[in-house]
């Protein structure tokens, strides 16, 4: 079977694009090239003010919609295989048929409200797959999986009709076997189920860096999936070697990323002080968002926002803000102890308590503790300078 791969713009998908109101059918598009619903297609399901309105929101957020396949006839015209919901939700919006509910806002908004996002919606470019089967049994079959009655297929489950052949089939027997027994130490990193594709998507999304869909294409008649395997292995194996216990804050991490950005780095190799750290932090209260306590770690302790400590509340702000002002009007300095040092224009200014902001006195990463003690309050550009060191 040929197979290209094929960017279209959502303007020129949605050129000459014609809607059936009463037969709920997006016709054409591609100024006629194109034909929507194909006789063996289902009908246009997504006209249901949430889905339809989805595939506009993710055009706006920027967001992939996926990859739509075309069959390519010998006269050069196409068919839809997979991808009638997106183009019709996206046609009709274009043309006015229907409003979004954007931010929960009260009121929708037509394409033509859209201002300065028209251009970006019409110049967003959608991944096509154009195939030429070789015989309409092999088309027959691919729509027999892809549109199975009453089951919601998964974006992997897709991929892996589209592309089946010999690589598909040895990767499943790897990956989507939950015989295979090394599926219960995959789960302690990964999210989901054999039998979904779960561990089979993650593997190709860490060897390919998330292009899943151009990776499957390019390997699609290999007979063995030596490079998935042996990297997948890697990543797990690293995770494995690396980290002294296994907690559930670990399912479902960017581990493929993770490995490549910090495999290298060589403090890294450094496992009792890593494991020491982790567990120090998993101790710590004041750590709100766990799951990054890893990448905290691999990245060197350094990036604090990733943890989203719990910050001085403000009962201790205004403590520390009044101690701190009495202190110095009793003195005629400023209340910012850094502006104090500095000594210039603001040395003896009096802040408003509106105007300043808490700051650890030893830093929280050295071990500072979010109490008064450790408190005092800065001006908000010697804070924010502090901050950055
Ligand atoms: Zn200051």
């Amino acid at each position: 079977m040929k197979k290209e791969l094929v960017h279209y713009t959502v303007a020129q998908i949605c050129e000459g694009f014609i809607y059936s109101r009463k037969e709920g059918k997006g016709l054409f598009g591609l100024n006629g090239r194109l034909t929507i619903q194909p006789e063996f297609q289902r009908n246009y399901i997504y006209a249901d003010g949430k889905k339809d309105a989805e595939v506009i929101k993710s055009v706006v957020k920027g967001y992939p919609l996926g990859l739509l396949y075309f069959n390519k006839l010998s006269d050069g015209r196409l068919e839809v295989l997979d991808g009638q919901q997106r183009i019709t939700s996206l046609g009709r919006f274009v043309t006015g048929d229907f409003g979004v509910f954007f931010d929960g806002s009260q009121i929708p908004k037509y394409f033509v409200d859209m201002e300065e996002k028209k251009q970006l919606i019409l110049e967003t470019k959608l991944l096509c797959y154009e195939c030429e089967p070789e015989s309409s049994e092999e088309l027959r079959q691919w729509f027999e999986v892809v549109n199975m009655p009453g089951v919601e297929i998964n974006a992997q489950e897709r991929r892996n009709a589209y592309n089946s052949g010999p690589f598909v089939n040895a990767a499943k027997k790897e990956f989507s076997n939950s015989q295979n027994s090394n599926i219960q130490m995959w789960s302690n990193y990964i999210k989901g189920v054999a039998n979904r594709q779960d561990f089979l998507e993650r593997a190709l999304d860490w060897v390919s860096d998330g292009h899943i869909d151009e990776y499957m294409l390019r390997h699609r008649s290999d007979k063995n999936i030596d490079e998935l395997k042996t990297h997948f292995e890697e990543v797990i194996d690293w995770i494995d070697k690396l980290f002294d216990s296994v907690r559930n804050e670990m399912r479902g991490l960017e581990w493929g990323r993770l490995y490549k950005q910090y495999k290298d780095r060589p403090e890294i190799y450094n496992k009792p002080v890593i494991n020491a750290k982790i567990d120090q932090l998993f101790a710590d209260e004041r750590v709100t968002n766990r799951k990054n306590i890893y990448e905290y770690v691999l990245g060197g302790c350094e990036d604090d926002t990733l943890l989203n400590i719990r910050v001085f509340d403000k009962t201790q702000k205004t403590l520390l803000y009044e101690r701190q002002t009495i202190e110095a009007k009793r003195k005629g300095i400023s209340n910012c102890p850094d502006c104090v040092l500095e000594g210039k224009t603001n040395k003896s200014r009096i802040w408003d308590i509106k105007d300043m902001e808490a700051d650890h006195i030893k830093a929280w990463s050295k071990g500072g503790p979010t109490d008064l003690e450790n408190g005092q309050m800065l001006c908000i550009r010697h804070n924010r300078l502090k901050g950055n060191k």
